[in-house]
């Protein structure tokens, strides 16, 4: 589906509507104007529940990703960020729009195994790794249907005398695989029990999600504004993305200026945004090149190129997505079947919400933008 749409900010609720769902729309309006969320299905997701709170769903457009046009769903409270990240995806398109590249679909949970003898430990692990790899088959028969499960077994480098921890390596394709792994870490502390000499603790998710990046790039076009030329312009947002690699508290706002975009993508994909935000922390703290997420450099006089590489693992089922009547839908109507389609709309709505924090900060200020579209509010 076209997504450069030229002013769709200007338009009504409903000429939006009929624009994007066309003869659809009968079937998407009630979920739409509801949330899609009715009290009794609400009440199997939640403990407690005593309503349904909304909050809107709106589109970023303009945004071409692997030379496909892609509409982005996003959900969130703070405004600018869908106007942000369209403006931006404006400014790539005639670049040819993001390129994305992502990992394989690898989730891991980590045992913690209290030892004496954590080499020995390790080592006996090593020694029987076929038998106990072949035992943990069959945890998940679905996910091992499809060709997902269990990828191999690592040790975790760890300072801390007497413990071991295990990392266990899943092919969750595409579902995130909190649950996946966690069935599977259970398992593989079952089959250690007693076996070694020591003692299995505990099983769960690592959310920094190793081996599981999403990588997006795109180059962004500047355009003479506030009386400055685009080159000015270059040089001002060099200079301010420069700020956030020598300072850690600039970094951080940084970083989660690219997080307005992937929490939203998340949220709107009914994905588990807080996981989501650890492993884009978790990166950031373990970032070789510094603390911003996204690498900027200058192309040419007037365009800056991104780099956003960072682990993402929104999952296309599982969680709530299958079961939430209007994400399931919408999905389908967007042709989203892979998790590696909603890790790059993720990649991409945040770096080009990068962009475009950075820019304004390096020209008007934030708060202009900000407080224009804050002010609709009252
Ligand atoms: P899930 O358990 O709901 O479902 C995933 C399952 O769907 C797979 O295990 C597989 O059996 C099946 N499946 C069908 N088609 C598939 C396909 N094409 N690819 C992969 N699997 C397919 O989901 P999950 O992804 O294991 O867990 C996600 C949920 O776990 C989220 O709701 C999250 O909030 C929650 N959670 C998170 C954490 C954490 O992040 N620390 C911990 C526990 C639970």
């Amino acid at each position: 589906m076209k997504s450069y749409l030229e002013g769709f900010y200007k338009k009504s609720i409903k000429e939006r509507q009929q624009l994007i769902f066309g003869e659809q729309l009968a079937d998407f309006k009630p979920l739409l104007e509801s949330g899609g969320l009715a009290l009794p299905k609400a009440d199997r997701i939640l403990e407690n529940v005593i309503g349904i709170y909304a909050l809107p769903l709106a589109l970023a457009v303009n945004f071409k990703i692997n030379n496909q046009d892609q509409l982005i769903p996003m959900v969130l409270e703070e405004p600018s960020v869908v106007a942000a990240a369209s403006a931006a995806a404006k400014s790539s398109y005639k670049n040819g729009g993001f390129t994305v590249k992502s990992e394989k679909s690898q989730t891991t949970a980590q045992i913690l195994i209290k030892t004496s003898d954590p080499d020995n430990y390790w080592k006996q692990i090593m020694q029987n790794r076929d038998e106990l790899l072949a035992a943990l088959a069959g945890e998940d028969p679905q996910l091992e249907s499809l060709g997902g499960g269990v990828l191999g077994l690592e040790r975790q480098p760890l300072n801390w005398k007497g413990h071991l921890v295990v990392n266990l390596m899943v092919d969750c394709l595409d579902a995130m695989g909190a649950n996946a792994v966690n069935t599977y870490g259970e398992k593989l502390k079952q089959l250690v029990r007693g076996r070694f000499p020591g003692k299995p603790l505990a099983a769960i998710i690592t959310n920094a999600f190793p081996g599981r990046t999403t990588r997006a790039r795109a180059v962004f076009t500047l355009k003479p504004r506030a009386g400055l030329s685009a080159n000015q312009i270059q040089e001002l947002f060099m200079e301010i993305y420069t700020w956030a690699l020598h300072d850690p508290l600039r970094a951080l706002t940084n970083n989660k200026g690219i997080l307005n975009g992937i929490g939203a993508v998340a949220l709107a994909c009914g994905n588990d945004f807080r996981a989501t935000s650890a492993a884009v922390h978790y990166r950031s703290f373990s970032n070789s090149s510094g603390l911003p997420l996204a690498v900027w450099e200058k192309v040419g006089k007037n365009k800056v190129q991104g780099t956003l590489s960072l682990p993402l693992a929104l999952g296309s089922v599982g969680g709530m997505t299958n079961f939430h009547p209007l994400i399931s839908k919408f999905f389908k109507f967007l042709n989203i079947q892979k998790s590696d389609s909603l890790n790059a709309m993720a990649a991409c709505a945040g770096l080009a919400n990068n962009f475009s924090a950075i820019k304004a900060i390096a020209v008007e200020g934030i708060q202009a933008n900000h407080m224009k579209l804050h002010n609709k509010k009252k």
